[in-house]
């Protein structure tokens, strides 16, 4: 498999080079020559086979030319030593009104989604570097659960440095000890300006060619492609079990969306043959992707400040990617959009835990709000709807607890919360940054 710049199809690259770039060198996003389809024996068995062993079928083609087999196997048992459980929350029948599936990402070390992509490209990245004598230095921006996953699935790992840069005081006081609290080869670098100022610092970083000159650097965004690609998996794996539950209902995934890494990664899915019909891109009040797929133009902006914060992003990058596989009208015929303000997320967490116990995060909360303003109106009352939970409740305690009363964190939390932060303040300026590196 080879892999090109979203700017540029004359130059190819393997799955090692891609990885270990993160960014293409005219500043594009590497994307597959062509998204693999599933073999059919594989399709077919997708809801009943373990999500290793989907795992293992998803990402194989991706990286074929570059981790053998058996090896492939070992980092897929390792990244995924966690589960992804499709739970059913309220009445699940496809007439059932409130009745939803939630399937909850959040049960790897730092609780949220992200765990999958950066466990992976972790175990990847040591693979790919295992003949290396110089430090590989990763560049990571965050907007809140990025940086924490990211800094988890590489603490202590030979040859690799963390930089997380996270914008000053929009990432909750648990984020920032999950970022700032590990030390060792993690440095976190705090900048006072938004998640697009710290984005666009990384970019600058990684495209300068000083540093480039000093440095081996990569990223380890959703723009990575090794963090993409195993994001895949999960989607794989839950559209199989409804598939096998819901026979020819049609299977709708409404994913809480921010830079649009994980959408982006369940198209990869659906187009490799998992069997998804339609995708909802749940968005908070930042309406970038929401106003493009409602006809509008693609016109990145400022962020807003919301309490869904991992989601807080004006300039999604992964629309690059995105838009360069599929036309718009392919978009908008596969995706549809819809924004969801603060006081809705609020009004879902509690209604929720109301009716059915169950307790969303205020992330999940924009997806499970999005699909109750669709359902009936437009899209089909008897779909099998699946809300992705992207963060444990805990995690966003101070917006939660308010609604719900009291949330027990799980173990991995209470551990993260007792670590002390040790960051760098910066000025959104790049000679800041450089300075640092
Ligand atoms: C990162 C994140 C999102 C957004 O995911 P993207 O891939 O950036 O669209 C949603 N929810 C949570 C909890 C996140 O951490």
């Amino acid at each position: 498999m080879r892999f090109y710049s979203t700017r540029n199809r004359n130059e190819s690259y393997g799955f090692a080079e891609a990885v270990i770039r993160g960014l293409a060198p005219d500043g594009g996003l590497f994307v597959p020559e062509e998204i693999p389809r599933l073999p059919p024996g594989v399709i077919s068995s997708l809801g009943s086979i373990s999500l290793r062993d989907v795992a293992y079928e998803t990402v194989r083609p991706f990286v074929a030319s570059d981790i053998p087999g058996p090896k492939l196997e070992d980092i897929v048992n390792e990244a995924f030593n966690f589960d992804a459980p499709l739970v059913p929350v309220g009445e699940p029948s496809p007439s059932g009104e409130g009745g939803r599936f939630v399937l909850e990402l959040f049960h790897g070390p730092t609780a949220a989604f992200k765990d999958f992509g950066a466990r992976f490209m972790a175990r990847a990245f040591a693979y790919l570097r295992r003949n290396e004598s110089r430090p590989l230095k990763i560049l990571t921006a965050t907007s809140g659960d990025t940086g924490g996953a990211v800094a988890s699935g590489f603490y202590r790992v030979e040859g690799i440095d963390i930089t997380v840069l996270y914008p000053k005081g929009r990432v909750t006081a648990l984020q920032e000890r999950q970022i700032a609290g590990l030390g060792c080869n993690i440095k976190a670098i705090e900048v006072e300006g938004s998640f697009d100022d710290c984005q666009r610092l990384v970019k600058a970083a990684l495209s300068d060619g000083e540093l480039n000159k000093r440095l081996v650097m990569s990223s380890a965004n959703s723009i990575n492609i090794a963090r993409l690609v195993p994001q895949a998996v999960y989607y794989a794996s839950a559209a199989g079990v409804l598939k096998r539950r819901g026979g020819a209902a049609p299977a709708v995934f409404c994913v809480p969306s921010g830079n649009l890494g994980n959408l982006t990664a369940g198209m990869y899915a659906a187009k490799m043959g998992a069997p998804v019909d339609l995708f909802i891109a749940a968005a908070n009040s930042n309406r970038t992707f929401t106003e493009y797929l409602s006809g509008g133009a693609y016109r990145p902006r400022e962020s807003i400040a919301t309490i869904s914060n991992a989601m807080d992003v004006g300039a999604p990058s992964n629309f690059e990617r995105l838009s360069s596989q599929w036309t718009a009208d392919e978009l908008r015929r596969l995706i549809v959009g819809v924004s969801v303000s603060d006081d809705d997320t609020r009004a879902a967490i509690a209604a929720v835990h109301r009716d059915y116990g169950y307790v969303l995060d205020p992330h999940g909360a924009v997806g499970w709000q999005a699909v109750s303003r669709l359902r009936g109106g437009g899209l089909p009352g008897d779909a099998l709807y699946t809300v992705l939970a992207t963060a444990h409740p805990a995690k966003f305690a101070h917006v939660v607890e308010p609604l719900v009363g009291p949330v027990k964190p799980p173990p991995c939390l209470e551990e993260a919360m007792a670590k002390t932060v040790h960051s760098i303040s910066i000025a959104p300026e790049f000679n800041e940054l450089k300075a640092v590196l």
